[in-house]
């Protein structure tokens, strides 16, 4: 079991759970089990997702015994010492999150999308892009696959916005899903009406993914025709307000100066982000901002988004920052090990068939995209190894 550590129980107060890491005491929200002092349980995103018996906690805690002390020596070592911006993040993290890193299963279940928005390569418009949608069964079997078989504790369920997937659709999707998995199920599927989201959370949905691209307002209007940024933060309160984790951010721009950085960082903190999720803009040749360009690896992003994560990092010790795709996608090799050396400790693998990868073409060559799961899982959790990250849960 390599994305999580079950957790001790020590103390229950209502339905706030407390458990041992080793040693480390964190917080978790008990919605869903009858829970005892002294029994075992996983939790993700301050979650508890499963309840697991004594024999299987003791087995996966023997693994990670000696293993969970040896990573947080390398991690405490690589934050020694900063000379940098990023490096003075990464120790900013270190001390107030410790080691612990999130690792979120994502499932890109239909490229289709009744948006254009300017930047993106699943827009409306993009008549060359082909489109796919997954069966309520397919998507069911797919989260049934990463959670019961590669042991995801947090799964992703991202499309274009499709309403093809009316409210019934999707209720069918999340009580099946629910049925059969154990993890912390996060939406991302737009601008969708507040009783659908509202049903979602009824059937155990806990977290909603849902970026405002962009603080500037006449940029957002721009980008994302016949859309306003206030109903995107309103939608984005309302969820909230219905106890959604919300997982928000922005779109990194080349050029983009200092000041509007710190903007969009501070709206994605006011919005009571429990994850920042911020990522480069790639250029899509198929799209209105991106006719013509070709994907490099533009090294002038990819520093600034780097500088992004630090940014936030200091700004707000305690977030939870995703290393997401887009940068992975500007440097395949160190992207994600860089961004996690510059203050962020969450990341995603894509688990989505990979018959459909290729098709949830938002920017192009997408990292990871077509490669096989597991051989993806060994490369990140060695990767997580070597900079002594451990899959305990941040907590609340
Ligand atoms: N329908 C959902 C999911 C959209 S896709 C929603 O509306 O939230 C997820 C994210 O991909 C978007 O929020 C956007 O920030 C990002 N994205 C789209 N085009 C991109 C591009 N060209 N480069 C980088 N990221 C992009």
């Amino acid at each position: 079991m390599c994305y999580a550590i079950p957790g001790k129980i020590t103390n229950i107060a209502g339905n706030i759970v407390t458990l041992d890491y080793f040693g480390e005491e964190k917080k978790a929200r008990n919605e869903f089990y009858e829970l005892s002092v002294n029994e075992y349980a996983y939790a993700q995103g301050g979650f508890i997702v499963s309840k697991i018996k004594e024999a299987e906690a003791l087995a996966a805690l023997e693994v990670w015994k000696e293993l969970f002390s040896k990573l947080k020596e390398i991690d405490r070592r690589l934050a020694f010492g900063p000379k940098d911006m990023r490096q003075a993040a990464n120790a900013v993290r270190q001390k107030h999150l410790g080691n612990a890193c999130c690792v979120h299963g994502i499932i890109e279940f239909s490229n289709y999308c009744i948006n254009d928005c300017l930047y993106c390569g699943i827009r409306n418009s993009n008549k060359k892009l082909k489109r796919y949608r997954m069966s309520e069964k397919e998507i069911a079997d797919a989260c049934d696959y990463a959670v019961n078989e590669l042991g995801f504790k947090a799964l992703v369920l991202q499309s274009g916005e499709d309403d093809w997937y009316t409210g019934e659709k999707l209720i069918n999707i999340v009580s099946k899903v629910r049925k059969k998995c154990a993890a912390l199920l996060i939406l991302s599927i737009g601008e969708r009406d507040l009783n659908i989201y509202k049903n979602l959370y009824d059937l155990g949905a806990r977290a909603a993914l849902l970026r405002f691209e962009t603080s500037d307002g006449k940029l957002y209007e721009k980008y994302r025709p016949r859309h306003k940024l206030e109903d995107r933060l309103e939608l984005i309160r309302q969820l909230r307000g219905m106890g959604y984790l919300i997982m928000t951010g922005f779109l990194i721009r080349a050029g983009e100066n200092e000041e509007d950085i710190i903007k969009d960082i501070e709206l994605t903190a006011s919005l009571g982000a429990e994850m920042f999720s911020f990522g480069p803009f790639i250029p899509h040749p198929d799209t209105p901002l991106g006719r013509g360009t070709v994907c490099r690896a533009p090294t002038e992003l990819l520093e600034l988004s780097l500088n992004t994560i630090a940014r936030a990092r200091i700004m707000y010790p305690e977030a939870r920052i995703l290393a997401t795709t887009a940068l992975e996608t500007l440097d395949k090799k160190n992207g994600i090990k860089n961004a996690l050396l510059s203050g962020a400790n969450s990341l995603m693998i894509n688990v989505t068939p990979l018959k459909y990868q290729q098709f949830y073409d938002i920017y192009p060559r997408r990292a990871g995209a077509g490669v096989d799961f597991k051989k993806k899982i060994e490369d990140t959790v060695s990767m997580l190894r070597s900079l002594g990250r451990a899959p305990s849960d941040l907590g609340l």
